[in-house]
């Protein structure tokens, strides 16, 4: 039976992908972004970022800080900071949501990164039982277990910037331009409300959905809403992408913030994986990533493989190597964590994450139930990745 969907031929990435799209060559529109950034005069968008943002911003808030960097302690928040505060001296408020389940490599890079540059840090402490209800929801209604994580990483830098009179937040990559997405929204400089309902990662399941729901209040998610358009027009907060102005390439400035105390996860690749530079702060996010496999089809292990691929340092039979052998495999790690915070079964676990599954991507037996290799792993209908561009 042929796949009835298609695998870019450029990179691995198939088009089951939500919002990637195609050309008439085969080549999905992540690649055509990363050729869009080959051709980006990025000389004149630092000059933008100089005169645009630096020359505004600094020191003109006076007795305040210049801006916020929402981080997390990981390589992108090391390099935001280092950009920001090392490179152009701008005077940064660091806010960090917490993560779920913090692990210690997670707080160490942290902790860094505060020491680093010397900068403040103001750490937003979640009220657990709310967040965790939020998880669960997420997690049995969308499929999402770090629901609650990806609203809150992106509402409470907005709503502390609100709060503090400080007009500007310096954000990281725009993911639509790393990871493909639609043309407007590739070629965005800022992160809005607009912007973060669309591309948030929300799964249409909105934060008003989550009132009444096993006791949850309104007043137990106020720092989960996103300011009104009218209180952030009257505070004049402006949220900008550095990707924007700064070619973005992980691994380049993963060496970069490594001079700088960042530490890479030294004794492997981080679940569901083949990379040791991502997602260490957070042991659940392997969960999240499966769901996605479980969805679409791939995993985190394709996405870095297409990020290598478009960025010249793997060819694409390499890539479908990495995806074979990493892409999909049980995060069991990711899962107990998971378990121990849910207090949900292995079973009931299982069977959420099944009832989330395209059963057309995977094999089934005669009656329609999952197959599982001994590793508890589904087992994909179709690995014919196709002819790549040049062959
Ligand atoms: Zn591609």
């Amino acid at each position: 039976m042929s796949t009835p969907f298609q695998y870019c031929k450029k990179c691995v990435m198939p088009s089951t992908k939500p919002d990637l799209f195609f050309d008439e060559d085969g080549v999905c529109d992540a690649c055509r972004s990363a050729e869009l950034k080959n051709t980006i005069d990025w000389e004149a968008r630092k000059k933008e970022f100089e005169t645009d943002i630096v020359a505004r911003y600094k020191g003109a808030n006076k007795g305040n800080y210049d801006c916020i960097i929402p981080v997390s302690g990981g390589k992108d928040s090391h390099y935001q900071v280092y950009m920001a505060k090392k490179v152009y001296g701008l005077n940064p408020l660091l806010v960090s949501f917490e993560s779920t389940t913090a692990n210690t490599l997670g707080r160490k890079n942290r902790e860094n990164i505060k020491t680093a540059f010397g900068c403040d840090l103001m750490v937003f402490e979640k009220n657990t039982h709310v967040y965790q209800k939020m998880c669960l929801r997420g997690f049995t209604e969308v499929g999402d277990n770090e629901w609650p994580n990806h609203l809150g990483i992106f509402t409470i830098p907005v709503r502390l910037a609100v709060a503090l009179r400080i007009p500007l937040i310096i954000w990281g990559e725009n993911s639509q331009l790393e990871y493909g997405g639609p043309k407007a929204a590739r070629m965005k400089n800022a992160l809005d409300r607009r912007w973060l309902e669309e591309f948030g990662g929300l799964l249409g399941l909105r934060i008003e959905d989550m009132v009444g729901y096993e006791g949850i209040t309104e007043e137990d998610l106020v720092s989960y809403k996103y300011p009104s358009a009218e209180v952030l027009a009257e505070a004049n907060v402006r949220g900008i992408f550095l990707g924007y102005y700064f070619k973005w390439d992980a691994r380049p400035q993963v060496e970069l913030v490594k001079k700088f105390g960042f530490s890479v996860k030294e004794d492997g690749p981080v679940e569901g994986t083949y990379t040791n530079y991502e997602n260490l702060d957070e042991d659940l996010e392997s969960v999240h990533d499966y769901l996605k496999f479980v969805k679409f089809g791939f995993g985190r292990a394709t996405d870095h493989a297409c990020l290598d691929v478009r960025n010249g340092r793997i060819t694409r039979d390499e890539a479908v190597r990495l995806v074979e052998q990493y892409d999909g495999i049980y995060p069991w790690s990711g899962v107990k964590k998971f378990l121990a915070f849910s207090g949900m079964s292995q079973e009931a676990f299982d069977k959420v994450v099944d009832s989330f599954t395209d059963k057309s991507l995977f094999q089934t037996d005669e009656k329609g139930a999952l197959l599982r290799s001994k590793e508890h792993s589904l087992v994909k209908k179709y690995r014919e990745y196709g002819q790549g561009l040049g062959k």
